[in-house]
């Protein structure tokens, strides 16, 4: 049986720029693919435009990966956001970015990352065999070599590497694998869970208001009547939870039982909010309510159903409004709790919380600790990055690493 030099499970972006960047004429490198195709998830990104990474320093994206940000710093270090895109200049794709530094092919289309991805490997001689489930992966200690199962064969290789992504969107795939494999060859797995996903509310009060969005407000997380966080993000109802950037974001920190409390004036100085309001109030009395607060660009149908969910009639004016349900709109408008249900599924998450442990993964090469020539690249790490590009980039990050190590040499060229 012939012995490969690298195989790679997974073809999504962190296995196959793995493979680019390990391939070459002199090297025997493989990608097992369960699927027909490759990267399925990578089409799906960014509604298939694919949100490639941020823009803006480097050093500034450790805050966008929780708490495990800083794992991630030698990586992105020796391959940038920069590099990433200059990789995909090279070969002729260029970029455009959105308002708020979402980077994205200038052709809006996912498709044709993931074709320089598939030429690239045809030009480094990385061969992709796809319906190759893998089943199995074992570590042959006196001989150095790892045995893989597919559902089909066998295969020998001295390194292996776990692409295989995290748990959510299974229809792509990304089915959890990686960490039954991980678990077998002696590595913690952090329990995954769902991230970058959807909120659903106890007695969900805003169902009708579905498709109204709230830009860069502060949201606030309480747990047992205690301010956890607070960050800006935009909101967004849906018809059966809360979604948006700023609640998927926030869904990392969300645990059923919390109150998630919505400044929707998006004004963080709520004493100064409070007697603004109470000001217009008074030297407007005769208008109507609903038109003083539509000087705060709150949306009408918004504005209908807080007066309702408070109790105040849709006639009533500045100078009709008691004191009593004056504090209670301006507790609603400042900071509407919430109560947390559930968080959305796997089938919802655009990434996965957990994964294999930190703790047992060199950060400098994504090597494991535990057993030499393992490596994990990609979502299947314990990584989860806010949305904004900050998932593949980290794929392409870790895949750099972990390819360099790879080859041993470690003064490689940019790709
Ligand atoms: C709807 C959606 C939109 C997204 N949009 C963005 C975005 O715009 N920007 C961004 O940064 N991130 C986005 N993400 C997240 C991003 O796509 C992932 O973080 C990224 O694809 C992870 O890359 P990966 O290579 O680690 O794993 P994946 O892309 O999940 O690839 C893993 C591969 O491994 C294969 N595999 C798994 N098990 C086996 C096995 N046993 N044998 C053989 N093959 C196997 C799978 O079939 C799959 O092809 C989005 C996610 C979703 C779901």
């Amino acid at each position: 049986m012939q012995i490969y030099d690298v195989i790679i499970i997974g073809t999504g972006p962190a296995g196959l720029f793995t493979g680019i960047c390990c391939g070459g004429e002199d090297r025997k490198v493989l990608i097992l693919e369960k699927n027909l195709s490759a990267g399925k998830k990578l089409l799906l990104s960014g509604a298939g435009q694919c949100n490639i990474t941020h823009e803006g320093e480097i050093r500034d994206f450790f805050n966008f990966y929780g708490e495990n940000g800083r794992f991630l710093k030698h990586a992105l270090f020796n391959f940038t956001n920069s590099d990433l895109l200059d990789f995909f200049r090279k070969r002729g794709l260029d970029f455009i970015s959105t308002d708020n530094g979402k980077i994205f092919p200038a052709t809006l289309k996912a498709s044709d990352v993931l074709d320089i991805l598939i030429q690239e490997c045809e030009k480094n001689k990385v061969q992709i065999k796809y319906n190759e489930a893998v089943m199995e992966v074992r570590y042959n200690e006196s001989e150095e070599i790892f045995q893989i199962k597919t559902k089909n064969r066998k295969y020998k290789s001295k390194k292996i590497v776990i692409a295989t992504g995290g748990k959510s969107y299974s229809t792509t795939g990304s089915t959890g694998d990686g960490y039954i494999f991980a678990r077998s060859l002696g590595h913690t797995i952090e329990k995954p869970l769902p991230a970058l996903t959807p909120i659903y509310i106890k007695n969900y009060p805003f169902k009708e208001l579905s498709g109204i969005s709230f830009e860069n407000v502060p949201i606030s997380l309480w747990r047992e009547n205690k301010k956890m966080r607070t960050t800006f993000g935009d909101v967004l109802f849906t018809h059966k939870n809360i979604s948006g950037p700023g609640i998927l974001n926030f869904s990392r920190y969300v645990m059923p039982g919390d109150t998630i409390k919505i400044n929707f004036v998006g004004i963080e100085d709520i004493e100064g909010f409070r007697r603004d309001f109470i000001e217009d109030i008074q030297s407007n009395g005769k208008l109507l309510v609903k038109t003083i607060l539509r000087e705060y660009t709150l949306p009408k149908r918004f504005i209908d159903k807080l007066l309702a969910i408070v109790g105040i009639g849709e006639e009533t004016t500045g100078a009709h409004l008691n004191k009593k349900k004056r504090n209670k709109l301006i507790e609603m408008l400042t900071g509407f709790p919430m109560i947390v249900e559930k968080l959305g599924g796997f089938h919802l998450a655009m990434v996965t919380k957990g994964g294999v442990s930190l703790k047992e993964v060199s950060s400098k090469t994504m090597e494991s600790n535990i057993v030499k020539g393992l490596y994990f690249v990609g979502e299947v790490l314990d990584i989860d990055g806010d949305t904004g590009g900050y998932n593949i980039q980290a794929a392409f990050s870790t895949g750099y690493v972990a390819a360099r190590n790879i080859r041993g040499n470690l003064s490689a060229q940019k790709m």
